[in-house]
């Protein structure tokens, strides 16, 4: 039996972190400990009542199991307890490099509004701005919708949802509409913040006593634009908080931009009123570029930089790197750094080689099947054992199918080795789901938007 109570927190989290987003690991897991263990009873130190109830209604089946598989003890009592660390270390808040110390709501104690928005009060990057955003077939809509919005903020699409895969603009276009609207009307109070952040200054708030300042904070906001959404899915105090705040900013004409990595439709275990307001004002999806349109990128980060490639360098790149934009920015990026340490402009065989490590990668064979359940599974909000179990549930089955149809697809894996990893099936039923999803795909939009963004954050 391990009885290092810090030792063996480490080994549960290291479980759970396995089957959760990060967002809500760091969220929920952060400041816990061991407080007590004597091989039946483990009591679980947590810092607030918050937290407490949180991890006893939602995530206490995930611990228990977690706990069971390493404690390897049959009857485990568990109990959560608001304690403070101070004797005890907190493993995740030491060994977790991500995670920082939350400072208190900074922006609602020091900044009660952002009035004169400077850039850093608004959480708004330099360099997202329309200006240098390419307009290509895959964002044209988003990036239209995104223009009307930002002319006449609060009464054109209210709100504005964008979605799509990993590394395709999103953050980049909701941003530019800040700028835009921050140039145009001095006086607008413009907010841009993540999901992440928005949870986290409401578990402080609450913390702390002060969720009417939160309240107060994002409801006087003329311009709120909150990326990745997705991670609202399953937290339901939270989107209880930001369905007020929708509500009371939509009602004043106040105008809401989200992101989110995948369509409201798609987003598992987030309240029906809040995806019902999302449909309320305009969607906009972002695919993935085609050669044209990542070629014309290109162009334009070079221009930016004052360096001039071939055409047929340009070419080679965009034709290699194909899933997302910050890969493609991170291949020119690497050219750039050997033009500037060589001073001369490399040919196509120096850019093939220096590229040749960023392709290797997105070659085949290096993702492993264990990544593609893991993905599918987190994508979709389910446990990693129900991909692998037998429950015929049709939220189960079709993941299933998916995480077939995508080994085969980025491992080229043999139909019984497939099987295999996926909770011992037959080849045929491996066969079977490969060519039913390979079928849907051409019909099933949604599936599509779907299948890419997994994709796109395996090779992420
Ligand atoms: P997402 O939020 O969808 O993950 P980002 O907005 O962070 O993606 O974009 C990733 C990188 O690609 C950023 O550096 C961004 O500036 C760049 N980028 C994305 N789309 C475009 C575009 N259409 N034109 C120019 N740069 C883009
Ligand atoms: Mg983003």
């Amino acid at each position: 039996m391990i009885t290092d109570k810090n030792q063996l927190w480490q080994l549960i989290l290291g479980e759970l972190e396995l089957i959760l987003s990060k967002a809500n690991f760091n969220t929920w897991f952060k400041d816990t400990f061991i407080s007590e263990w004597d091989g039946n009873k483990m009591i679980i130190g947590v810092p607030n009542t918050f937290t407490q109830s949180w991890l006893k209604n939602k995530y206490h089946e995930a611990i228990k199991k977690a706990v069971k598989n390493i404690t390897k003890q049959e009857i485990v009592e568990i109990l959560y307890k608001v304690e403070s660390i101070k004797n005890n270390v907190s493993v995740l808040s030491k060994t977790n490099q991500d995670i920082k110390p939350q400072p208190d709501i900074p922006n609602i104690k020091t900044n009660p509004a952002p009035k004169n928005s400077s850039l850093l009060s608004c959480g708004l990057n330099e360099k997202y701005r329309f200006e240098n955003f390419i307009v290509g077939k895959n964002n044209e809509l988003a990036h239209a919708a995104a223009k009307a919005v930002a002319r006449n903020p609060g009464h054109v699409y209210n709100p504005l949802f964008i979605y799509g895969g990993v590394g395709l603009g999103k953050t980049h276009l909701i941003q530019a509409v800040g700028h835009y609207v921050l140039k145009e009307r001095k006086n607008f109070r413009v907010l841009y913040t993540t999901c992440e952040k928005f949870t986290n200054d409401f578990v402080q708030a609450i913390k702390n006593g002060q969720t009417k300042k939160f309240q107060d904070f994002y409801r006087n906001i003329d311009l709120l634009l909150i990326d990745d959404i997705q991670f609202m899915a399953g937290k339901e105090q939270i989107q209880e908080q930001f369905f007020h705040t929708f509500n009371e900013l939509h009602q004043n004409n106040k105008q809401i931009i989200i992101s989110s990595d995948r369509s409201p439709a798609s987003i598992p275990t987030i309240e029906e009123r809040l995806k019902s307001r999302f449909n309320w004002g305009m969607i906009a999806d972002i695919s993935s570029p085609d050669l044209e349109t990542r070629m014309a990128i290109l162009e334009a980060k070079l221009n930016e930089k004052n360096i001039s490639l071939s055409r047929e360098i340009i070419n080679y790149i965009a034709s290699v790197i194909k899933n997302n934009i910050r890969e493609l920015e991170g291949a020119l990026n690497r050219i750039i750094a050997h033009f500037e340490l060589t001073k001369s402009l490399p040919d196509i065989d120096t850019v093939k080689n220096i590229l040749s490590s960023i392709t290797t990668n997105i070659k085949k064979g290096i993702i492993s099947p264990k990544q593609i359940i893991k993905e599918v599974a987190e994508f979709y909000d389910i446990d990693i054992n129900d991909i692998t179990g037998n429950s015929r549930r049709k939220e189960l089955v079709i993941p299933r199918q998916i995480v077939m149809y995508l080994i085969r697809e980025e491992t080229n894996a043999s139909f019984p080795s497939i099987g295999e990893v996926v909770g011992g099936r037959d080849h045929t039923t491996v066969m079977h789901a490969c060519k039913k999803i390979k079928q849907d795909l051409n019909t099933n939009e949604k599936l599509k938007v779907e299948i890419d963004a997994i994709r796109q954050r395996l090779y992420h």
